[in-house]
C-alpha cells in the first residue's frame, strides 16, 4: 500500500461508564484541544453504545472522530491481571474474560481484533497497586500488544512518595520509552515469527491518582492526550462520513498500519517508514517479498537518533539525522525506533510497527 494520510488518536481510555472522571462528550472536546483525529473509549468491561461519531467543537472549527472498545478482564480474579484491548465488536464481550483464549476467540468471531493492555505493568506496593501485567500467554489470535501504555511507565516512578509527587506534578519527566521488558517481549514474539502488532495509550481516567492519604493528584485527559498516542497512516482520507471513516481507521489498526508516537516533547507527525521492492510498496504493518532486495526508508519528523532492528537486533544506529535508507538482503521482521533529547534525558519517541519481509 501507498501511504497518502496520516492521523493521530489515543485507543485507550476509560469514562464515567467504568473508573473515568469525564463523559464521552467530554473526552471529545479534550481529544480535539489536543489535536487528535480520533479516539477509542475502552471502558472496563461495558461496550457502551450509541456514544460513536463526529463530535465538533463550539465553533465547529475542530473534529475529533470517537469510537467505543472495551477493555476487558476478569473481575473475579485476583490480582485482576489479563487486560485485553478490544476494538471493533459490537456487544457485550465481559461474560467471556475468565477464559482469555475464549474471549479471543469469541472476538475474532465477531469481526473484531484485540491488543493486549500493558503487558509488563509493574506493581507499586507503596501505594497499594497491585501489577496487572498479561499472564496467560499461551494464546492466540490478539493482534497485538500495547507496547507503550503511560500509566504502568508512571507506576515505575512510585518508588517513594517524593519521586512519585514530582512524577505526578510534572508527568514529562517520567515519560521517556516503553517498558524495556516489553520491548524484549515484543522483539521476542517477533523472533518466534509471529506478527504482532504494537499500539500506545493513554490509560486515561481523568481522575485524581492517590499517593498516600495526603496528596492525590491529577492527570486530565488533554494532557494524556499529548502524550503517548497511536498514528495510523492510510491510502485514503478521513472523509468526515461516519461509517466510512470507522471502518478506515478500524482496518489501519488491524493491520498494524500505524506507528505509537510520544507527542509531548515535538509531534510525532510526519514520520514514515516504507519500503520497496519490485514494483511494490509496503508501509508499517504490511508484508513484502524480498525479490532481489528491498529498500527501507526512515524519515523523522527532525533531528534525531535513528534505530532499525531486525528481529530484535539493532542493525543501524544514526545519531542527529532525518533520513536513512537501508537495503535489507534478509528476512525478517524490520522495525524503526527514534529517540529525542528532551529535558536533559534521551527520550523513546517514535516506535514504529515492523515491516514483515519475507522470502
Ligand atoms: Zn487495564
Ligand atoms: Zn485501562
Amino acid at each position: 500500500m501507498k501511504a497518502a494520510y496520516e492521523y493521530a488518536g489515543n485507543l485507550h481510555m476509560h469514562t464515567t461508564y467504568s473508573d473515568g472522571a469525564a463523559t464521552h462528550a467530554e473526552i471529545a472536546q479534550a481529544a480535539i484541544r489536543a489535536g487528535l483525529d480520533f479516539v477509542i473509549v475502552t471502558d472496563h468491561n461495558v461496550h457502551v453504545t450509541g456514544v460513536e461519531g463526529y463530535y465538533y467543537d463550539t465553533m465547529h472549527d475542530h473534529r475529533v472522530l470517537l469510537l467505543t472498545g472495551e477493555e476487558v478482564h476478569d473481575t473475579r480474579r485476583s490480582p485482576q491481571v489479563n487486560h485485553l484491548l478490544v476494538y471493533g465488536v459490537e456487544g457485550e464481550l465481559a461474560g467471556y474474560a475468565p477464559n482469555p483464549q475464549g474471549l479471543l476467540s469469541e472476538v475474532n468471531d465477531r469481526g473484531g481484533f484485540a491488543y493486549i493492555a500493558h503487558p509488563n505493568d509493574p506493581a507499586a506496593p507503596l501505594f497499594g497497586e497491585d501489577a496487572l501485567p498479561w499472564v496467560t500467554w499461551d494464546v492466540e489470535g490478539y493482534t497485538g500488544i500495547e507496547l507503550w501504555n503511560v500509566m504502568s511507565e508512571f507506576k515505575t516512578a512510585l518508588t517513594s512518595r517524593r519521586s512519585a509527587v514530582r512524577g505526578a506534578m510534572e508527568l514529562s519527566r517520567v515519560i521517556s520509552g516503553p517498558l524495556p521488558e516489553t520491548l524484549a517481549l515484543w522483539d521476542r514474539l517477533l523472533r518466534e515469527q509471529k506478527k504482532v502488532k504494537v499500539i500506545g495509550g493513554a490509560d486515561a481516567h481523568g481522575g485524581s491518582y492517590s499517593i498516600g492519604p495526603i496528596t492525590r493528584t491529577v492527570f486530565p485527559y488533554e494532557t494524556l492526550f499529548r502524550c503517548v498516542n497511536t498514528h495510523i497512516v492510510t491510502s485514503m482520507p478521513l472523509s468526515g462520513d461516519f461509517e466510512h471513516d470507522k471502518q478506515l481507521v478500524l482496518s489501519a489498526l488491524r493491520a498494524g498500519n500505524a506507528f505509537v508516537g510520544y507527542d509531548l516533547p515535538a509531534s510525532t507527525k510526519g514520520f514514515q517508514f516504507v519500503a520497496q521492492g519490485h514494483k511494490t510498496e509496503a508501509v508499517m504493518g504490511e508484508v513484502l517479498r524480498i525479490g532481489h532486495g528491498v529498500t527501507l526508508q526512515i524519515v523523522a519528523p527532525q533531528f534525531a537518533e535513528l534505530r532499525l532492528i531486525r528481529n530484535g537486533e539493532i542493525i543501524l544506529r544514526e545519531v542527529d539525522i532525518t533520513h536513512r535508507t537501508y537495503i535489507a538482503s534478509q528476512v525478517g521482521a524490520y522495525r524503526a525506533e527514534v529517540y529525542l533529547r528532551f529535558q536533559g534525558k534521551r527520550r523513546g519517541w517514535i516506535f514504529s510497527n515492523p515491516i514483515f519481509v519475507i522470502e
